[in-house]
């Protein structure tokens, strides 16, 4: 194990489970959730930050301002605290109440907008809300997840690179798309170096980003009610959608043999079983889903009894295998 003097040098991570015994599906679920950010944006942050330095961006008065859903704001508090930086944080209120309080743990100033905006939702409103900030401040630097290049050369550089030394001769890859930084870094890494792996995009019925109208979502990570710039169609091989009742009794299948991991690993999972369902009937494709986080931070949405019978219904308690819808 290595030995770290600063909690975002973390950044590597080579755990994989292999679900075959729970699942049927040779699927390998790449566990990005075993450091001190808790996730799979950790690298994200670190290569942001990297990059606004090497770009002489952040002056001794300077703040960091971003916005997320959760998981890139709490990379970027562990990120901070580290550096000695500020950092405030948009989010909204979809995002976990763990996630917002250990942001605040951290030392991060955070800012959780209102309503949504009426015709782009949450994420909308949620960069209207920054940008506004910036025109006031200008201590301010934006990071700005959705068009920074170092989104996507996170993954380029370690998390595709990781998966491919692990599985030389890996079938399809499962991603989850929510800034599609983690989608473009793979799909580019294994399209640059020639390898024949099918990459297939995992997201949320009511997301827009593979297309299809915006409808309320209510599990933060995965899914965009605006289109991410980063997004390029002509990367992905397929595309599947997977509605938030699939994704919970995922997850809760998943969780009641111990995995109790994130949100978007019921998405991406889901799909994939689903996808390997049609495909792969005789099941000898070799294939990952990256699981972007654990599932703590759920505990009080996806993995509770009442709020999932108020949101979906009691038959959604019951763990099971997916019912998904292909675009
Ligand atoms: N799952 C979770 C839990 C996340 O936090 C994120 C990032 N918002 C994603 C999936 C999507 O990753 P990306 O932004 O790279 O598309």
């Amino acid at each position: 194990m290595p030995i770290i003097s600063a909690p975002h040098e973390l950044l590597e991570s080579d755990i994989y489970a292999d679900l075959q015994p729970l699942l049927g599906h040779c699927l390998c679920m790449k566990c990005e959730g075993f450091n001190f950010g808790g996730s799979v944006k950790l690298r994200v942050a670190v290569f942001m930050v990297a990059a606004a330095e090497r770009d002489g961006l952040l002056g001794p008065d300077s703040i960091l301002l971003e916005s997320s859903s959760g998981n890139l704001g709490i990379a970027l508090s562990v990120v901070a605290a580290s550096k000695g930086l500020r950092f405030t944080c948009v989010t909204d209120p979809r995002c976990n109440r763990a996630t917002v309080r250990l942001m605040r743990a951290l030392g991060t100033e955070v800012v959780v907008v209102g309503e949504p905006h009426p015709e782009g939702g949450f994420l909308r409103e949620r960069l209207d809300r920054v940008r506004g900030m910036c025109a006031a401040d200008d201590r301010l630097v934006w990071l700005n997840q959705y068009v920074n290049e170092a989104n996507w050369m996170a993954h380029y550089e370690i998390t595709a690179a990781e998966i491919s030394k692990q599985f030389p001769d890996l079938d399809v890859l499962f991603v989850g798309a929510g800034t599609c930084g983690t989608i473009t870094g793979c799909a580019r890494y294994f399209r640059e170096n020639g390898a024949p792996v099918r990459i297939i995009g995992v997201d949320a019925v009511g997301s827009v980003i593979f297309g299809g109208r915006p409808a309320p979502r209510l599990i933060p990570g995965l899914g965009a009610s605006v289109p991410p710039p980063l997004f390029d169609s002509s990367l992905l091989d397929d595309m599947i959608r997977v509605c938030e009742t699939d994704t919970v009794r995922m997850c809760r299948l998943l969780s009641s043999h111990g995995y109790l991991v994130g949100g978007s690993t019921g998405t991406v999972v889901s799909g994939a079983i689903s996808w390997l369902d049609r495909h792969d009937p005789n099941q000898r494709l070799r294939s990952v889903a990256i699981a972007p986080d654990l599932g703590e931070r759920y505990v009080d949405t996806i993995y509770d009894d009442p709020w999932v019978i108020d949101n979906f219904g009691p038959d959604v308690l019951r763990p099971a295998r997916p019912n998904v819808h292909m675009r």
